[in-house]
């Protein structure tokens, strides 16, 4: 018999598109792929396809004799961003449909950085963290967790670059490409004006809040481009929105409303923690308390979403850095 999980895994919603929830072995539990058909060629598009586990395999290949699909029939494979939940499975589609894998030239860049030949970056995210204050007997677990997602993303794809501002025709319509910030460097979405529907990755989501994270490299800013790119998508006219994690959902507005009014309050609760001193760790674990406690995953993401809020503080003038020998601390201005 199969399991509740297996039964519910994948749904058909309007348009003869198929949803899979694509299971993770974190918190976030699964992560959403659509495969959309296309009336005029018979094939589909494959978005974010998930993590590369044989649980994932196993999922896909239940998926794909129930749609009663061949994995030749994937046109293109869509990544809307690098995070390894959306793109750790391009490869192996890639090997078994010879599709393309399109994504942005600054995403993949980053994939390229985590695990690529040469890699630096959990270096450079060990020594980042150390100045802010997080114990040494963390750090020491940063290093191995990132290096324990190579397999999950491997092999990695072939990529063909797509940028803001281009259309891309699939579906039945033509979606623009959106490029968004602070979730991830140029993370897509994809819009389509006629039918008003918006693939919107992990920058918009519905019951949790995307990361916004400070990781070496990203460039600064990172709540402020976030924030702005929630302006820009707030201008368009949506139907329905088909997020990364969660159900698809009506009210995209309202949804990027709420993340602001969030983002806002959680400024003002850590404003309201520096009257003296404090390091980034320890308002990570006053903001973030048990839900990071012994998980090295959600600790990172907790981590670098504090460091860009108070990122943020500093450039707004409400908050400034302190250097305590080689360790830096946030005081309030
Ligand atoms: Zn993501
Ligand atoms: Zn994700």
């Amino acid at each position: 018999m199969k399991s509740a999980a297996e039964q519910d895994e994948l749904t058909m919603l309007d348009g003869g598109w198929a949803r899979l929830k694509v299971p993770l072995p974190f918190s976030l539990r699964y992560v959403n792929a659509y495969l959309i058909p296309d009336a005029a060629d018979g094939g589909y598009t494959l978005i974010d396809p998930g993590l590369h586990t044989a649980a994932a395999e196993g999922a896909w290949e239940r998926a794909v004799n129930r749609l009663g699909i061949t994995y030749d029939g994937i046109q293109r494979i869509v990544l809307t961003h690098m995070h390894p939940d959306h793109y750790g499975l391009a490869g192996w589609f890639q090997q078994k449909s010879g599709a393309p894998v399109l994504m942005s030239r600054a995403s993949h860049a980053y994939a390229k950085r985590l695990w690529g030949e040469g890699r630096t970056f959990a270096a450079e995210l060990t020594a980042l963290y150390g100045k802010h204050g997080m114990p040494a007997e963390l750090l020491g677990e940063i290093g191995p967790h990132l290096e324990s997602f190579v397999a999950l993303v491997s092999p990695q794809p072939e990529v063909t670059y797509i940028a803001e501002g281009d259309r891309l025709a699939f579906g039945g319509g033509e979606w623009t490409a959106i490029g968004t910030e602070g979730h991830g460097e140029c993370h897509l979405c994809f819009y389509r004006p006629d039918a008003r529907l918006m693939l919107c990755g992990d920058q918009v989501l519905p019951d949790i809040t995307p990361n916004v994270s400070v990781v070496p490299g990203s460039g600064g800013g990172e709540l402020r481009r976030f924030l702005a790119s929630l302006d820009r998508l707030e201008a368009y006219d949506v139907a329905a929105a088909f997020p990364g994690h969660r159900d698809p959902f009506a009210d995209f507005a309202g949804r990027i409303r709420e993340l602001k009014e969030h983002h806002a309050r959680r400024l003002d609760m850590l404003a309201g923690w520096l009257d003296r001193p404090i390091a980034a760790y320890d308002l990570c674990v006053r903001m973030f308390g048990e839900r990071v406690g012994g998980n090295i995953h959600n600790l990172r993401f907790a981590m670098s979403e504090t460091l860009a809020h108070l990122d943020h503080l500093v450039d707004e003038g409400r908050a400034e850095r302190v250097r305590q020998g080689d360790r830096l601390q946030y005081k309030r201005r």
